[in-house]
């Protein structure tokens, strides 16, 4: 059987090199790009002005809003699935499903790369999330189902809930076990300390019956679980991807990396690469409230006990940072922890007033893990004693049109007890 599978597995890899075209990583503007995922990546760095030149410091920020599915998901969407095709686990035009479990922005671009390549799709999210996000999942032939916000111990917790979908579906499989990871991806050079673990529950196809002569297999339709939490191939988007455009945009002059973390690959894949290069860039994170994250980088446990009572976990928490924030372990925060190197807890009030001021001074018009991003910036620098002609960089992952329901309502805010007060910022703003 073992013979067989091997033999099948390398076979299907040779049908699905033919699907794997390798992108240029040097894109001139006046390249014609094939397709929508041509137009993912690359993305351009830009200056935020205001806070810069009131700080005496480059902030600059990866726009990653420009991607096309709208946020820095793009990326890690498109590099599953060349990876599960790569990997034989999704054909093309098949009838084959993807399935995931996201609050939105992974959906969105899995959604967008699934039409362009031949795949349908299933999203499963909690109900919490803005509304504009299931709006453009369905607009783009997603079905969606959204359950109530739960611990990941609970069977009906949106990713646990995908997971059980893909597995009804059938022929499916999860390129995430610590197997498949050590078969298929080289551990990164430079980053010896990666270790992949893994606390999701793998599902493995039993194609032990199926005989693999078979063409008609080929065709057959499968089920994919992305697994963005758990997939490494996550990591390897921006570990291979935003990660060396960063150091390229900004010709390696760069004294820290600032992000929040949803699943950690933006955080672990740019941070390792960019500790690759240079070991002394500092590496924070951003974590909004509710978040287990600030106390594991800062304590070591994500609830000490002290704080456990009285501290809402995230899934319990209405804050209006969507898409940052996490309470539990997961291959790709494994791979992000070694290399922060400091936290800064981010309150709604300090995100949400950012965004304003942003738009009031410079006209971008950014949402809530960007504006947290941001906010930590500022907080670095002021903790890093104002070293003029300094360079920190962070990333812009979507833009203020995801968040028009929550983040970007006046109303909702005022419901919420979030003040909107761009006195905060001005106030972080200010020399000691
Ligand atoms: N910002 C937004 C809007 C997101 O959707 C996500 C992903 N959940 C992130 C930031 C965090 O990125 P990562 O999952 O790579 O930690």
């Amino acid at each position: 059987t073992l013979y067989w599978r091997t033999r099948r597995r390398k076979r299907l890899l040779a049908d699905n090199s033919k699907l794997f075209e390798p992108r240029a990583i040097e894109l001139r503007s006046d390249d014609i790009l094939s397709g929508v995922t041509g137009l993912i990546g690359n993305t351009p760095l830009v200056r935020i002005n205001s806070l810069s030149d009131a700080l005496g410091v480059e902030i600059l920020g990866k726009a990653e809003f420009l991607n096309p599915g709208g946020s820095v998901k793009d990326r890690v969407a498109l590099r599953m699935v060349e990876d599960a095709e790569r990997q034989g686990l999704l054909h093309p035009n098949t009838g084959s499903r993807i399935f995931e479990g996201t609050v939105g922005s992974t959906g969105i671009s899995i959604a967008t790369i699934a039409k362009a390549r031949g795949y349908d799709t299933t999203i499963i999210m909690p109900d919490d999330v803005a509304e504009e996000k299931v709006k453009a999942l369905q607009a783009l032939g997603a079905d969606v189902q959204r359950v109530r916000p739960a611990s990941i111990v609970d069977k009906k917790q949106y990713v646990n809930m995908a997971r059980q979908a893909a597995v009804r579906f059938g022929r499916t499989d999860i390129a995430s076990s610590i197997e498949d990871a050590q078969a298929n991806h080289e551990l990164p050079t430079g980053s010896p300390s990666v270790v992949v673990t893994t606390t999701s529950t793998h599902v493995q196809v039993d194609d032990s019956a199926e005989d693999p002569q078979d063409e008609e297999l080929l065709t057959k339709p499968r089920g994919f679980f992305a697994d963005q939490f758990e997939n490494r191939s996550n990591f390897d988007a921006h570990f291979e991807g935003t990660g060396p455009e960063l150091w390229r945009q900004t010709n390696g002059k760069l004294d820290a990396f600032v992000s929040g973390a949803g699943t950690g690959g933006t955080i672990a894949g740019i941070g390792r690469y960019i500790k690759s290069m240079n070991e002394d860039v500092r590496v924070v994170l951003a974590d909004p409230e509710g978040s287990g994250l600030y106390n594991k980088v800062k304590f070591g446990v994500m609830y000490d006990r002290k704080e456990a009572e009285g501290t809402k976990r995230r899934h319990q928490v209405d804050t209006v940072v969507e898409g940052i924030g996490i309470n539990r372990m997961t291959n790709n925060i494994d791979l992000a922890l070694p290399i922060i190197d400091d936290a800064f807890r981010i309150t709604d009030a300090e995100a949400v007033s950012m965004s304003r001021y942003l738009v009031q001074h410079d006209g971008l018009f950014l949402g809530s893990s960007s504006a947290c991003n941001l906010v930590a910036c500022v907080k670095l620098v002021r903790q890093l004693g104002w070293k003029e002609g300094q360079t920190i960089a962070t990333v812009l992952c979507d833009s203020g049109n995801r968040h028009y329901s929550k983040f970007w309502n006046t109303d909702y805010l005022q419901r919420a007890n979030i003040p909107i007060d761009l006195s905060i910022v001005e106030d972080l703003l200010k020399r000691p």
